[in-house]
């Protein structure tokens, strides 16, 4: 479909072979008043603009959305690119088109990845415009879909970017809602831009293998297609061949170490029938024809996946013993792992729609509780990105109900998960009979119980830095919003004293809520006691203002703060600055930041310099900026010494640059040794250079020196590479 060139008559005749019905003359109008409007416009591409309102509206229809979803697909961006206005819009197609249509308007507003606190921002619109009609972000993911499949034609900044906010934002959000097809083919467009050649690897991979796997698989179905017609079903089984999306390769070879071929070759049969009952009876006669591995049968059927996925999974071993996997499901199942969310107005009548809608909608509701009790605009970003993104794990009550949780939930969160009270109550908790330390990270299949106090009390504040879910620090959050005001107000008044100390700021209390003004309007504080509260309970974090606020501090009180700072520093005192692993020389405890030009390691030599308002940023002592400085002599009273504390726990991101000649596998080896010296990578990208040759650029977390070094020289031991060197992040 994609090479295809939509038209109007594709779509009719769409619509006309569908089971569905839809009001086709309404469809068209829209057209035509979308084609009117965006008339004499065009995509980068050079064709007609109007060909991408009709491809999204194609895209929305082949995942059998509604008469007025495609209506508002046609008029996506009229509102916006066009002297349409909204109301045109909602006189002449109704209250819910232009509902929709506004909804999409206002998504597209603020580009998304640029600062991260912007982004957060937009997420926060996505997720209200999503908490209204779920259907504007469904058109909003097509919209995205149709845009990375013509991705090509933009210039390449335009293109990373856009593939960096659809991996991070919309593929997550399509796998939450369960759109399996467009997450897939947003992950793979998304991933061939951000990692050309590790993707084109892939794809020449499976294009050499494709032969002796279509065999296989053929040989298979053949077989268990004729053992399953001497059986009775409602209606004959559907078997089919699975095909990996080449991300997905990617990301079982990157993330779980595996070879090429340990992926691929690993054949995938899916059988479809009609009733839960058929299901298991096909696991039973598979587990008779093939004999099945041990521990590698899943039941999502009576456990399903957090975002709803159903199916029995099985891996068995065929015949030349090659073992492959079979997923065994229902249509209703199927429907539901293909088309989501949207399964809901494909089928409307077929299942249960209602309930999984509901479902869906509450982890949408959640996000959003979530960001009422924090202001944190970052931690929106976090949310998506951990909620939505993370494998989740799925542990029992001792009654046997199963309840689902983030990776790395403590039993803390378990408890916030069951009830507030509970969470608040807890006094220990008890895996699969044991007593475990409340920060013990829960596995799936686990029983976890938990022990309250008889009496109601209070949650201890540290568990916030220990859950986590949202969902617990936010029911914590908002319980000592409630109870414990002035408590809070003085937690919070203490809190802003340190860090005002920290960062030199001295303002005459009676000055606060002036210097403060623009802060307590923005939280909603009417007084500075509200505003000590917010930090005392969570919903302020200091951290995010000190910045700012040092700013205007030096703008308002100027010389003042310069003066006061002067006389900081040569106040005689060694101390450890825990949080960055250094002990300063003759400095009191102020902001430690690494510089970008050498990011330092632990294990280099090292040398502070001391900056006006932002603390003291480190350098490598073999820096040029230090050098040169040295050199020239400028500000030699603001460079001091500093070294490293002897236990730096924290690891350090740093990022490495490898060239080698270009070879089929190279990739592999290279991301091979990173997995294998546990060095996590937070992200990477390779591509071919003019000489030839290809680079591989990765930003990695690295404790130290000594491992960055033990790196390099594996790395320069793998075949074909030239080079090996710290590159900037
Ligand atoms: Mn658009």
């Amino acid at each position: 479909m994609i090479d295809d060139i939509y038209t109007i008559d594709l779509l009719i005749q769409k619509i006309l072979t569908d089971d569905k019905q839809y009001d086709l003359s309404k469809i068209i109008t829209a057209y035509e008043f979308a084609d009117k409007a965006h008339m004499g416009q065009t995509r980068s591409s050079g064709e007609p603009y109007i060909v991408h309102p009709l491809a999204v509206g194609y895209i929305l229809l082949e995942l059998g959305m509604d008469t007025d979803t495609i209506c508002a697909a046609m008029l996506h961006d009229v509102v916006e690119d066009t002297p349409v206005t909204l109301d045109e819009v909602r006189k002449r197609f109704g209250q819910d088109v232009a509902m929709l249509v506004d909804g999409v308007t206002k998504l597209n507003k603020v580009p998304m990845f640029n600062k991260e606190e912007q982004q957060a921002e937009n997420v926060r619109k996505m997720m209200l415009a999503m908490s209204q009609d779920i259907r504007v972000i469904i058109i909003k993911l097509c919209d995205r879909l149709h845009n990375m499949r013509t991705l090509s034609f933009r210039p390449g900044h335009k293109q990373r970017n856009t593939a960096l906010e659809t991996m991070h934002i919309y593929a997550p959000i399509a796998h939450r809602l369960g759109i399996r097809a467009v997450k897939d083919e947003l992950e793979d467009l998304a991933f061939h831009y951000l990692d050309p050649y590790a993707y084109s690897e892939i794809e020449h991979i499976i294009d050499i293998k494709k032969g002796e796997r279509e065999e296989f698989i053929s040989t298979i179905k053949e077989r268990i297609a004729n053992r399953l017609r001497i059986e009775e079903f409602e209606s004959p089984p559907y078997i089919e061949g699975r095909v990996k999306s080449i991300y997905a390769i990617y990301k079982k070879i990157f993330i779980n170490n595996k070879t090429i071929d340990e992926v691929y070759d690993k054949y995938a049969v899916r059988i479809i029938v009609t009733t839960v009952g058929e299901c298991y009876n096909v696991l039973g006669i598979m587990h008779d024809m093939f004999r099945p591995l041990p521990n590698r049968f899943k039941d999502y059927i009576s456990t399903p996946k957090p975002n709803m996925y159903q199916s029995l999974h099985t891996t068995v071993l065929g015949r030349e013993r090659i073992p492959f996997e079979v997923q065994i499901r229902s249509w209703d199942m199927h429907y539901t792992a293909e088309y989501g969310i949207a399964a809901h107005w494909k089928y409307k009548e077929g299942i249960q729609g209602k309930d999984k809608m509901e479902q869906r909608l509450a982890w949408v509701r959640q996000v959003i509780e979530a960001q009422q009790t924090s202001d944190d605009v970052e931690e929106i970003v976090r949310i998506i990105k951990n909620d939505i993104a993370l494998e989740d794990i799925v542990v029992m009550t001792p009654k046997g109900d199963s309840i689902t949780l983030p990776t790395d939930s403590t039993p803390i969160d378990f408890a916030y998960k069951i009830h507030s009270q509970i969470g608040h109550n807890t006094v220990g908790a008890k895996v699969d009979g044991k007593m475990v330390p409340l920060d013990y990270k829960l596995q799936t299949g686990q029983i976890v119980e938990i022990l309250t106090s008889k009496e109601d009390k209070a949650p201890n504040r540290d568990w916030i830095n220990i859950v986590k879910t949202n969902e617990a620090k936010s029911k914590m959050r908002s319980w000592f919003k409630k109870e414990r005001r002035e408590e809070n107000i003085i937690t919070g008044k203490a809190e802003l004293e340190k860090e005002f100390k920290r960062f030199r700021i001295d303002v005459p209390e009676e000055h606060l809520p002036e210097f403060l003004s623009d802060d307590l309007k923005k939280h909603n504080c009417s007084t500075i006691e509200d505003f000590y509260a917010s930090v005392g309970y969570g919903g302020i974090t200091l951290s995010k203002i000190m910045t700012r606020l040092r700013d205007s501090y030096i703008k308002k009180y100027g010389d003042e703060a310069e003066k006061i700072e002067s006389t900081n520093i040569i106040k005689p005192k060694h101390d450890v600055n825990r949080k960055s692993g250094i002990v300063l020389d003759n400095i009191d405890d102020v902001l430690v930041k690494f510089s970008q030009c050498c990011n330092p390691l632990p294990g280099d030599e090292i040398v502070g310099f001391i900056t006006r308002g932002h603390g003291i940023s480190v350098h490598t002592q073999n820096c040029t900026n230090y050098k040169s400085a040295m050199a020239k002599g400028n500000n030699l009273e603001r460079w001091v010494g500093v070294e490293w504390t002897n236990n730096v726990r924290a690891s350090m991101r740093t990022g490495i640059k490898v060239i080698a000649n270009d070879r089929v596998g190279l990739m592999y080896d290279i991301s091979a040794i990173l997995a294998d010296a546990k060095i996590p990578i937070n992200h990477s990208s390779s591509r071919i250079l003019k000489s030839g040759n290809a680079i591989f650029e990765a930003s990695i977390n690295i404790s130290g020196k000594e491992q960055l070094n033990n790196l390099f020289e594996r790395l320069k031991k793998v075949k074909d590479v030239i080079s090996v060197d710290k590159a900037g992040l």
